[in-house]
Parts: structure tokens; C-alpha cells; sequence
């Protein structure tokens, strides 16, 4: 078995049920690398917290340099103006935010019943549609994250704004959907391990249609939803994926694609693995043709 396979594999299968079980409640975010690995679980303080206002955002913290906090407010209003253009939405009021200064501190958050898991980098509560993260190890993940679950705050306003959505809509959204975007609206259409999985499953053939991934978990929908979503953006353009979202949260997906795209939902997935073998073959040649450094120097 590969390697890519072997991860693949790895992801388990009773966590995304899980999940999905409390995408009614919750949105829980699970990192492919489990940076907190081995940790054991912190004691527990008690945190000051303070308000800091921005534009669109009431964000609690208990950062004591305003330095930090004034940085992280404006990666929370660079993503806003970047999704609410993308949703075609604005908040009539701020968005509440709280900020833990790392890791440990956010997995002892008593904002959020239930336990959070080493591998969760945030959490967007539904009902009160509160972002809740830490400050993660690098300022390229804390922004990740940020722009990540901030198109989850928009993925909810959506079901509240439309008076035929509600959050029981969120049963008809596949989760490599709701991830797909919100990594694809937070990394763009370009991402390594992304790239590796998908080609890892051509090589391996083992690419799924829209229906196997709906139905098994085990194809990771972060990452498989990802080179979906960027499919969706390069062929049709970024402005049909939120109404395609809002489309897929009355109908499911496959009516959602033939109102939204004209096509049906398996042309859609045929159409998308198609482009993938289209891009990956030549490295996928490239790759298998690799002689070990040493035969290649003799030559
Ligand atoms: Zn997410």
C-alpha cells in the first residue's frame, strides 16, 4: 500500500461521523498534522479576558500586548472584506471572536461543551455563530485558521438570512462541500498536500466520484472538498460557489448543480476527475520514471 493511501486510511472514520453528527451544533476542525501530539492535558487557569472592537468583529482575548491583538483584528477584517465579497454578505452587527494565546490554553475553552481533541485548530459554534481559536505555532497557520472558519460564519448567516434555510439545512450539505469551500476560500486553488493526495489517488486509481465521497468519510473532505471547490472556481468562476452552497442547502447537491451549473452531479464529478488525470499524468510519469540518484548519475 502507498503512502498516501496509508493516510488516507488513517483518518478515522467514527471522527467524522462524529462530526457530522455535530455540524448541527458545532463545526470542529480537524488539522491533517496533529501539531499538539503528546501533550499531556494542561492544569486549568482562569483567563482575564478583554474586548477588543474592530469593524465587523467583538473579539475576547487576554492578550496583554496590543500589538498582537491590533494584528489579529486586521487578519480578521482582511478575510471579512475577502468572504463577504465571496458571499455577497456584510454583518449588520459585530461577530463575536474569542482568542486563546495558544493551543493547550483553547483546549481547556469552557465556551464549548464537549472535549476539544488535540488535532481541532478551531470551532464555529452555530447557534451563536462565535468563531472560538488559538493562536496557533506559526502566523501562517493562525491565518489559516482564521480565514478558514470565518467562511463558516458566512456558511451559517446564509441558512439564518434565507427564511426557507434553516440549521437543519445543514443535513443536505456534504461535508466535502462545507470544507472544500472553506479551504479553498482560505488557501486558494494551490496546496502540497492537497496535491499529493489527489495524486496519490490517480496513481493508485482511486479517485471517488461526488457519491463516494458523500457516503465514506474515509476520502478526507478537507482535502478531497478542496480540489473540488478550486475545480469549481477555475471552470465556472468563484461567483457560483456561494450560491451553489445556498442551492445545496435546500436541494442537496445534485439538484443544486443542475440549477446552478446546468450539468448534472456525476458529469460535474467525471468532468473534475478528468481534469485532475489531465494535470497530474505527466508528474505522475515523471515520478514512477525516477531511478534511485545513483543509476541516474552513471547515465
Ligand atoms: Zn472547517
Amino acid at each position: 500500500m502507498n503512502a498516501i493511501l496509508k493516510i488516507r486510511n488513517k483518518i478515522p472514520v467514527l471522527t467524522f461521523r462524529l462530526v457530522s453528527f455535530f455540524l448541527f451544533i458545532l463545526l470542529f476542525e480537524l488539522t491533517a498534522n496533529a501539531q499538539y501530539f503528546g501533550r499531556n492535558r494542561p492544569g486549568y487557569r482562569s483567563f482575564d479576558f478583554k474586548v477588543y472592537e474592530s469593524p465587523h468583529f467583538t473579539i475576547y482575548h487576554y492578550f496583554d500586548n496590543d500589538s498582537v491583538i491590533n494584528a489579529l483584528a486586521n487578519r480578521f477584517e482582511h478575510w471579512y472584506i475577502r468572504h463577504s465579497q465571496l458571499f455577497t454578505d456584510t454583518f449588520e452587527k459585530p461577530s463575536p471572536i474569542l482568542i486563546y494565546q495558544n493551543h493547550p490554553e483553547f483546549q481547556q475553552t469552557t465556551a464549548i461543551s464537549g472535549g476539544i481533541s488535540i488535532g481541532t485548530s478551531g470551532v464555529t459554534e452555530a447557534l451563536k455563530n462565535r468563531v472560538v481559536i488559538p493562536v496557533l505555532e506559526t502566523n501562517a497557520q493562525t491565518d489559516h485558521v482564521i480565514g478558514h472558519e470565518l467562511v463558516h460564519v458566512f456558511h451559517f448567516r446564509a441558512l439564518y438570512i434565507d427564511d426557507s434555510l434553516s440549521l437543519n439545512s445543514l443535513r443536505n450539505l456534504p461535508l466535502w462541500l462545507v470544507e472544500g469551500m472553506a479551504e479553498y476560500f482560505s488557501i486558494g486553488s494551490v496546496d502540497a498536500h492537497t496535491s499529493m493526495i489527489i495524486r496519490d489517488a490517480i496513481r493508485e486509481d482511486d479517485f471517488p466520484s461526488l457519491a463516494e465521497m458523500t457516503r465514506d468519510y474515509s476520502y478526507n473532505p478537507y482535502r478531497y472538498g478542496h480540489s473540488f471547490v478550486a475545480f469549481l472556481g477555475r471552470t465556472w468562476g468563484d461567483d457560483i460557489i456561494a450560491p451553489l452552497y445556498r442551492e445545496t442547502a435546500k436541494f442537496g447537491y445534485e439538484r443544486a448543480m443542475e440549477r446552478i451549473i446546468g450539468l448534472n452531479a456525476s458529469t460535474v464529478s467525471d468532468l473534475w476527475k478528468s481534469s485532475n488525470i489531465t494535470h497530474f499524468q505527466p508528474y505522475l510519469d515523471d515520478t514512477l520514471s525516477h531511478k534511485p540518484i545513483g543509476e541516474r548519475l552513471l547515465r
